[in-house]
């Protein structure tokens, strides 16, 4: 049986919320270790540039990330990337991971960071040119389709204010939705109809994905003739909806009907102890700068609630 190593906090997630939270709470002091999934990065390493950093001109998500990390073990951080959590129990007062490699960890104080991911469309030709052409964020990306002619998909309140958004780079943008209406507010159907850069086919959706090196061409499947055309685009933007990373959390922690993280302002879950930040947090906005932002809250108050048990105990 391997030995179970005890730290004053353990951060679930790799990305900019954990780091945050590792940055700050090591800083604190206090014995910390991330446990991430995926490498260390987070969302972040998907992205070419990051240029809406504040004091970061322009940056490669991989290196943000590597400095994040850096910055981190340089307060004494421990990091373990490419792990998987097969149990975690976060009731009592100390918590306790048991990896799939057989390794155990256990903490007085949890940090929650998993983030998400963009929903998909699962169609041929959309992972060949994720990051060539397609994208899932306007703000992120917006900028690479100046003067080029670009299609959103979706009819949902991100995706209509999104396209009107991208008209202030792209020549052209075509919405393409599934259904007869649009699911969002009047105001932003309102801006988006009346757009004169934008157009808008219904009842459609975008079936396939084709080009060279970038994306040069869709197919939009008209729903209602079962028709397929061949549509030229620079850029096709995916706003179908975000799914949390916290199928794992399911029962451990309360989640909302969309399976995000609830918290309070001071980013404390339902559970004693477990706090929680970034994307897969219930939050509008989600940035590098908001998931850096909630994690520090985080961090704060688990230093708080962990001071607070290490006074009682005293
Ligand atoms: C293509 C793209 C471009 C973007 N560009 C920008 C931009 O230019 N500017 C900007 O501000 N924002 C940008 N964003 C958004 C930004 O990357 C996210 O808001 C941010 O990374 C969220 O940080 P996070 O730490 O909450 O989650 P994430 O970055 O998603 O990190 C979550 C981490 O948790 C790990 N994890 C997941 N599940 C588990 C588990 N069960 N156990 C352990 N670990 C787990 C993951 O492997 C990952 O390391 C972009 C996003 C994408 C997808």
């Amino acid at each position: 049986m391997m030995e179970n190593k005890h730290y004053d906090a353990i951060v679930v997630g790799g990305g900019p919320a954990g780091l945050t939270a590792g940055i700050y709470l090591s800083r604190a002091r206090l014995n910390t270790l991330i446990l991430s999934e995926g490498t260390i990065g987070g969302q972040m390493v998907l992205t070419h540039e990051i240029a809406n950093y504040p004091g970061v001109e322009s940056i490669n998500g991989y290196m943000l990330g590597n400095i994040m990390k850096k910055q981190a073990q340089s307060f004494g951080c421990s990091l373990k990337s490419n792990i998987d959590i097969t149990n975690m129990e976060l009731d009592g007062a100390v918590k306790t991971f048991t990896l799939s490699n057989g390794e155990t960890y256990s903490a007085d104080a949890v940090v929650l960071t998993p983030g998400g991911r963009s929903r998909t469309l699962g169609v041929p030709g959309e992972d060949s040119y994720k990051g060539k052409g397609i994208s899932y964020c306007a703000t992120c990306d917006g900028d690479f389709f100046t003067d080029k002619e670009i299609v959103v998909v979706g009819g949902g309140n991100s995706a209509l204010e999104e396209a009107v958004s991208l008209t202030k780079y792209a020549s052209k943008v075509t919405i393409v939705h599934q259904f007869d209406h649009f699911q969002a507010f009047e105001h932003a159907i309102e801006e988006a109809r009346k757009h004169p850069k934008i157009s808008i086919v219904m009842e459609a959706t975008v079936s396939a994905f084709y080009g060279e090196e970038n994306l040069e061409a869709v197919d939009i499947t008209h729903l209602k003739e079962q028709r397929v055309e061949r549509f030229a685009a620079d850029g096709v933007f995916v706003f179908i909806g975000y799914v949390p990373n916290t199928e794992f959390l399911q029962g451990k922690v309360a989640l909302n009907e969309r399976g995000e993280m609830v918290v309070n302002a001071d980013m404390e879950t339902n559970v004693p102890g477990v706090f929680a930040a970034g994307d897969a947090i219930a939050k509008r906005y989600r940035q590098v700068t908001t998931a850096v932002g909630d994690a520090t809250v985080a961090a704060l108050a688990a230093s708080n609630y962990l001071h607070q048990l290490k006074s009682k105990s005293a």
